[in-house]
């Protein structure tokens, strides 16, 4: 089986030194491709140092939401230069952040209006980061996706969302994909699972945002590529059907969103 974890912060301090072991894992468990994405000046830079010596890690470079108001033109400036190179397959993770309330939300628009135009610029898709933000973010989101389908490129993918099922579908109509994480094997979020059931096959990606979000079998520890299995056998359960199945669906879905080809199956477990 292949597996493609579409979100992940392998340059994270919790993985330390360990970065070359968790990759190792990953593959034993399946994982043919992962998505590193950045977050500030300093992640992005390891994003693309890590993918570089990676086979199957490809790297996203964006400004968080909890950046907003730090990030000045120099900045955004350096950040197109990243997002321009040919090994860089998706800006992100950007977005909106209205839950921890640390940035203006004013702010954070502008910051990641900025960004959009730079992704529509380059020609790559967005990872987006949307918390108690929606109304917000479907405002922002609708204009950009018209220009993203005028330019012919896949607008993007919705990371770890966390809304219901017809909040998804007004982003799936847009031409995004939905992210689901490990969240859908927590013992009360009825609402992932029915978000898991509803959407068609192919506007599905999965994801851990490691080193957060671990599966329920492993609460309280530090997550990891590897552990994007348990979120496609929770999805693969409330659909009925195998678990090769969706995670060789959501593999090419994420191939087609990124633009990239995945290890092959003799490379990974
Ligand atoms: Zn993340």
């Amino acid at each position: 089986m292949r597996l493609f974890d579409s979100h992940s912060h392998l340059q994270d301090a919790k993985f330390g030194d360990e970065t070359a072991a968790v990759i190792a894992r990953s593959r034993e468990a399946g994982v043919a491709g992962i998505l590193l994405c950045g977050y500030d000046a300093a992640s992005n830079e390891q994003a693309l140092a890590i993918a570089g010596t990676n086979p199957g890690v490809f790297p996203a470079v964006g400004y968080h939401p909890h950046e907003a108001g730090t990030v000045t033109a120099g900045m955004l400036a350096e950040l197109e230069s990243l997002a321009a190179r040919p090994e860089v397959v998706c800006v992100g993770e950007i977005g909106l952040d209205h839950y921890w309330g640390t940035t203006d939300p004013g702010e954070q628009r502008e910051l990641l209006e900025a960004q959009l135009d730079i992704a529509l610029r380059v020609g790559k898709p967005v990872s987006l980061h949307s918390r108690s933000a929606e109304d917000a973010m479907a405002e922002v989101l609708a204009p950009y996706a018209g220009r993203a389908r005028t330019a012919g490129t896949v607008p993007g993918v919705m990371h770890c969302f966390g809304g219901t099922l017809e909040q998804a579908e007004r982003y799936t109509e847009l031409g995004f994909l939905v992210s689901i994480a490990c969240v859908v094997t927590y013992p009360k979020n009825d609402e992932a699972r029915r978000l898991a059931a509803g959407l068609p096959l192919d506007a599905i990606l999965v994801e851990t945002d490691s080193p957060y979000l671990p599966p329920q079998r492993l609460r309280g520890k530090r997550n990891e590529p590897a552990f994007v299995r348990d979120a496609v056998e929770a999805i693969a359960a409330v659909r009925g059907v195998p678990a090769a199945e969706i995670a060789e669906a959501t593999t090419r879905n994420a191939e087609r969103t990124f633009g990239v080809r995945a290890l092959a199956l003799a490379e990974v477990a």
